[in-house]
């Protein structure tokens, strides 16, 4: 579960001041599907930062099943950030490594051995629908195999929280619906909370429990998606 609150993100744009995240609180429990959704400027690639941890908030706490990241020191904060797996736009694979490689990355760089890794990266693999591709290259995948391997990959360190960062911006439209999909049949696994950010209704409307509207900073709406999408 992933628990947010009060978070704040103040930028200076010479002497202004810009608030990109002004007073940001949400919840996704695990087992559940929380789509953020915006226009451009409404802050989500700041909060995708902060979530990541690639930008510190000006203020505010985000928790991950208690442990709480804004507060973390470098090594806590290293341990914390496997807590979450990063899916996005493009998976941003390595050209010259094999999938199965691409897959087992994360648990390479942690250290874990050859062995466990192989029975992993072939669970992933099966997983997502690639059980065959493990050999393959890039190259030779389609864009939506190749989204694919992402998020077997951001699920290799079996994350608490699996952010989703316009996931199917880069597909077209049946490929999207095939991602979505899966995404969707992830919820279930140990646990996971699932975060997906996103410009376009379609993705929350297809696949989230529950959704909130950022505008200017601010969550301006946010409930169960039947009644938020009842209100706009
Ligand atoms: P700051 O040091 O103000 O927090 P950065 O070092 O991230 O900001 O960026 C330097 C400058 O580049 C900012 O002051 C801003 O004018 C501009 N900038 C960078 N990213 C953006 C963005 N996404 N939107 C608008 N301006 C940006
Ligand atoms: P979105 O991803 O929803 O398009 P952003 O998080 O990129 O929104 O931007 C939210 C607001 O914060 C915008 O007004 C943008 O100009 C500003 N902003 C984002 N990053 C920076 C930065 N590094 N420096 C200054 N302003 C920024």
């Amino acid at each position: 579960m992933i628990t947010v609150e009060d978070l704040y993100k103040v930028y200076h744009q010479g002497k202004r001041e810009v608030r990109a995240l002004d007073g940001v609180s949400l919840t996704v429990p695990s087992g559940s599907v929380h789509g953020i959704i915006g226009h451009s400027g409404a802050g989500k690639s700041t909060l995708v930062r902060c979530l990541t941890m690639l930008d510190r908030p000006t203020s505010g706490t985000i928790e991950i099943n208690g442990v709480n990241l804004t507060s973390a020191r470098s090594n806590a904060l290293r341990k914390a950030r496997r807590r979450i797996g990063l899916v996005f736009q493009q998976a941003n694979l390595f050209d010259s490594r094999t999938i199965a490689d691409n897959v087992g990355y994360p648990l390479e760089l942690i250290g874990v051995g050859r062995a466990e890794r192989l029975r992993k990266v072939d669970e992933l693999l099966g997983l997502v629908g690639l059980g065959d591709s493990g050999a393959a290259y890039p190259a030779q995948l389609s864009g939506g195999m190749r989204q694919r391997v992402g998020i077997a990959r951001a699920l290799a360190s079996d994350p608490d929280v699996l952010l989703c960062d316009e996931p199917t911006s880069a597909l077209d439209p049946r490929t999207t619906d095939e991602i979505l999909e899966l995404i969707s049949s992830l919820r279930g696994r140990d646990g996971l909370a699932v975060l997906v950010i996103t410009h376009e209704m379609h993705v929350v409307k297809s696949i989230c429990d529950s959704v909130s509207l950022l505008d200017g900073g601010r969550i301006v709406e946010s409930g169960r998606l039947t009644d938020v999408v009842r209100r706009l």
